[in-house]
């Protein structure tokens, strides 16, 4: 635990600006004495939302939110009045008293410096390459996505970034570790990107932490991204959260790469992340829990996609989060729907997206209906599994009766074989547990043990990072 002294917080209130500070969620306008914009606390389309440049404080007319920068922080990125300190800190260079971490903190700051350089020489590429640019137009991307998301662009060469950080003094064992270049095996170094579009990854700190990159021929693979480093931890970062943070809306929708959460934005949908290319991790889904409302999975209709939903279903129940699913037409991700057909479809779709349980039931039945008549009966399993999984007395009954129906089989029958799993499945559970003098139960206890402190130490290298 940091401790920070009053004098430590009057430094840490002076040097952050409330008018760049909230400039960086609001589109804030000079007006008279104060500056303007749309209140990110409450949906409006007329500004009543002032920030006043003197008294270092803001205010909404509309839902009658106010305070000081410390209030906005918390408010809006649902910190505690300490971590809010610690993030403004962060923000203003301001290191906290804690010289453990303050040797870590100068590495990472130094990777960070290097990331947002690097980011800036990629967007600059980006401006003047013509390249780039004729490949994001045949995409049907607008000019403004190019700021939005600082796009850049990797030119077709083996050193043009190597001679650019040579030219800058960085020490090149960073510019690997941070997975720019690379390693020949006659030891010499070479640019890893190479004709690609660049999608710098920020995270919601701000801060440049990565970057992946597409290739615009027909160069394997596809995507190229960071590798992990002190900076680049994928499990804790959601792509496009620091754009979703700048909207008002409590509704975010999960997709899975860069190109949908951009295809979205350029269709004035900016509430769009992306999990990074991994499958949805808990740390994850704790951010999404703690930015948004109403969680919306939208992933692609392909096999790997339908695993991928099923997964993150599970990982946002675990954290209590009841995710709502998109379904688009088959073959066609995000990116492409909204690209066919507009935001407006893609709205629709929102609406009508399904709940976690309306979405189990129509799978399974989806599979009843495709089986032949004599397995129909099989797949009364499936459903009696599923009855089982409900917490909800309410909506446990309400498709008992749908089950029920279907199969012609009367609901106290039915009910009863849903208790009955469920007991099977807690007697099983505590027989393993009795069970632990077994050799392989202890392994796999303390498999479960390791992985439970690897769980907490990465914990801590994130709150480190935090600082
Ligand atoms: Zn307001």
């Amino acid at each position: 635990m940091v401790f920070i002294s009053d004098e430590k917080k009057n430094q840490i209130i002076e040097n952050s600006d409330i008018v760049a500070i909230i400039g960086d969620y609001v589109d804030l306008k000079k007006s008279g004495n104060s500056y303007k914009g749309l209140c990110p606390f409450h949906n409006e389309k007329t500004p009543s939302f002032t920030v006043d440049d003197k008294k270092q404080l803001f205010h909404c007319f509309g839902c009658g939110e106010g305070g000081d920068v410390v209030s906005f922080i918390m408010h809006k990125e649902g910190l505690s009045y300490i971590d809010s300190m610690k993030f403004l800190a962060s923000k203003a260079g301001i290191k906290l008293d804690d010289s453990k971490s303050s040797k870590e903190n100068k590495i990472l700051n130094r990777f960070y410096d290097i990331n947002k350089d690097i980011m800036m020489y990629f967007y600059k590429n980006l401006l003047t390459d013509k390249a780039g640019q004729i490949y994001l137009k045949n995409r049907g991307f607008r000019s403004n996505i190019v700021n939005t998301f600082m796009l850049g662009f990797a030119k077709n060469s083996w050193d043009d970034l190597l001679n650019y950080v040579k030219k800058k003094d960085y020490l090149l064992d960073d510019i690997e570790s941070l997975g720019l270049i690379k390693k020949s095996q006659n030891g010499k170094y070479y640019d890893k990107y190479r004709n690609r579009l660049i999608f710098p990854i920020i995270n919601h700190y701000g801060k440049v932490i990565g970057f992946g990159g597409r290739s615009i021929d027909s160069t394997m693979p596809k995507y190229l991204n960071s590798p992990e480093s002190q900076v680049f931890k994928k499990r804790y970062n959601l792509y496009g959260l620091n754009i979703f943070k700048k909207q008002s809306s409590k509704d975010i929708i999960l997709v899975e790469g860069y190109m949908d959460v951009i295809g979205l934005n350029n269709q004035g949908i900016d509430q769009a992340v992306a999990s990074l290319g991994t499958s949805l991790t808990n740390d994850q889904a704790k951010l999404l829990k703690r930015y948004a409302k109403n969680v919306y999975i939208c992933y692609d209709e392909d096999n790997a996609g339908i695993k991928a939903t099923d997964r993150a279903i599970e990982i946002l129940l675990d954290e209590g989060i009841k995710p709502n699913i998109i379904s688009l037409e088959k073959g066609l991700d995000p990116d492409d729907f909204v690209k066919k057909y507009g935001r407006d479809a893609f709205i629709k779709k929102m609406d009508e997206a399904s709940d976690v349980y309306n979405y189990k039931y129509n799978k399974i039945l989806d599979l009843y209906a495709k089986s032949k008549d004599n397995e129909k009966f099989e797949k009364l399993n499936l459903f009696i599994e599923f009855l089982a999984s409900i917490k909800s007395d309410l909506t446990r009954e309400i498709f008992i009766n749908n089950v029920s129906k279907l199969f012609n089989i009367d609901k106290a029958t039915l009910k009863e074989s849903v208790l009955k799993y469920n007991d099977n499945y807690k007697k099983t559970y505590i027989n393993n547990k009795e069970n632990f003098s077994n050799d392989n139960n202890f392994k796999n206890f303390h498999q479960k043990q390791k992985i439970i402190v690897e769980r907490k130490i990465m914990k801590f290298q994130l709150m480190s990072l935090k600082l």
